[in-house]
């Protein structure tokens, strides 16, 4: 009997669990490691930032789902990987072996880059259940005595989608209460252009989301590099297309969103051999550690290059359709390995996003993530922000009942009426 440990249970961690499981039958060993007892539906928190979502509704406690399906489950943070012992050392002193270990532990949210920025300092974030509930209680302090607010992403960012759809749900929101007329909204931005999103584009994204902003009265700030943030003060230095100063900018707000760079979690990015410099998992094609061999890594904590140099640093985002396939090509690989037949089932490196944008939403599909691409596809409707509406209880129904089937292929494809993409 070999014993699985799945270090993370987020988008990636929990899914890898049910379908080890699936996949596996009863005569393996499956535990979970999560430094935290609930899972949380991250796609949500731009929602929960604005109060039109509550915790109990995106979140849920872990361990008796896990355990109707025969899965294990330790609530606490691994403190390290010791990669040689085959072993994970946890806050509370244990130390758990394993004979094949799964990383899906996200991103270390790297808010020091930027002095001032964050929950600790000045700006707010919705990368976390905490933090979204944080921004609602800034939001309605700043309902009271509104006036500028700046949204956007800092230098090296990935993930762009959320902080779109933050600047739009924010829109939405304060117009519905008749409060966008006090709002004068910026979006400042890392991306060399609007639409960019980390990936060169998708279709029209640059002319339809500048579109999209101008008809919601929205400026916009690109290749910005933000230096610092001071209370109510955004320091800005735009760049021009060869990285030279064009404007600097000092942005007044009284309330603040903003997307920071990401990196790997403190117990990966130590083990040896293990990551770049940045801490995400060096994986093989099959999602593989390329120095061990019994070492699988899937989600944001994997290394992934950028899709181009931008003036201001960017990186490639990994979103859920593609954490799932990931999730997928490493149960597939385990299975193999354990029956001694090679690991050889890779991940589909394509992006598909539903973005909401308050009462509408923008839909993409980019594939490959790296153009030129065979499709590359971008639509806006109102559709979107009723499938994401519907995604997110179809995602939280699927997590508590232990699915194994893929939710992205299964949902998100069919509502783009795409049936099938080159996956595991
Ligand atoms: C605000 C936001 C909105 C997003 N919206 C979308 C969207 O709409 N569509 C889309 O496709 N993608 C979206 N993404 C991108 C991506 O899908 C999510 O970030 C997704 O949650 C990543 O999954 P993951 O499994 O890699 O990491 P996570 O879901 O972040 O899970 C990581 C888990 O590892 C645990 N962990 C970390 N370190 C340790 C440790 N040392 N010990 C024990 N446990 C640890 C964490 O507690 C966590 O539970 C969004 C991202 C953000 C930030």
């Amino acid at each position: 009997m070999a014993h699985i440990v799945v270090l993370g249970a987020g988008t990636g961690g929990m899914p890898a669990a049910y379908e080890l499981r699936a996949e596996l039958g009863s005569g393996h060993r499956i535990t979970v490691v999560n430094a935290l007892d609930y899972f949380q539906f991250v796609p949500s928190n731009p929602w929960v930032a604005v109060g039109w979502r509550e915790r109990e509704v995106t979140t849920f406690p872990i361990r008796p789902y896990l355990e109707k399906k025969g899965i294990d489950f330790i609530a606490q943070p691994v403190l390290r990987i010791d990669a040689e012992g085959n072993a994970l050392e946890l806050a509370d002193g244990q130390r758990l072996g394993y004979d094949y270990l799964v990383i899906t532990t996200g991103p270390k949210l790297s808010f020091d880059e930027v002095p001032g920025a964050g929950p600790a300092g000045h700006t707010q974030s919705i990368c976390s259940i905490d933090h979204a509930e944080q921004t609602w209680a800034a939001y309605q302090a700043f309902l009271q005595d509104p006036g500028p607010a700046v949204v956007g992403a800092m230098p090296g960012a990935s993930c762009f989608g959320p902080a779109y759809e933050f600047a739009f749900i924010l829109n939405t929101d304060l117009r519905r209460r008749k409060q966008r007329n006090k709002v004068p909204l910026t979006f400042v931005t890392s991306e060399p252009y609007i639409g960019h999103m980390g990936l060169g584009g998708v279709g029209d994204s640059k002319s339809m989301l500048e579109s999209e902003f101008r008809n919601n009265d929205i400026k916009w700030i690109c290749n910005a590099r933000v230096d610092k943030v001071e209370a109510g003060l955004m320091f800005v230095s735009e760049l021009d297309e060869a990285g030279q100063l064009k404007k600097e900018h000092q942005l007044p707000f009284k309330f603040s969103m903003m997307l920071p760079a990401f990196k790997g979690v403190d117990a990966v990015a130590q083990v040896e051999g293990l990551c770049n410099p940045r801490g995400f998992v060096l994986i093989d094609e099959y999602q593989r550690s390329k120095k061990y061999k019994n070492i699988f890594s899937a989600g944001v904590c994997v290394a992934i290059p950028p899709v181009e140099v931008t003036p201001v640093p960017t990186g490639a985002p990994k979103t859920g359709y593609m954490i799932e396939t990931m999730v997928s090509a490493i149960v597939h690989n385990i299975a193999a390995d354990l029956r001694g037949a090679k690991a050889d089932t890779k991940a589909s490196w394509n992006a598909i996003c539903l973005a909401d944008m308050g009462d509408t939403g923008a839909a993409f599909v980019a594939l490959p993530q790296i153009p030129p691409r065979n499709v590359n596809w971008f639509k806006k409707g109102k559709w979107v922000h009723l499938a994401k509406v519907a995604f997110e209880k179809y995602f939280m129904y699927k997590m508590k009942n232990g699915t194994s089937e893929p939710i992205y292929e299964k949902y998100v494809l069919k509502s783009l009426g795409i049936e099938r993409l080159d996956r595991p």
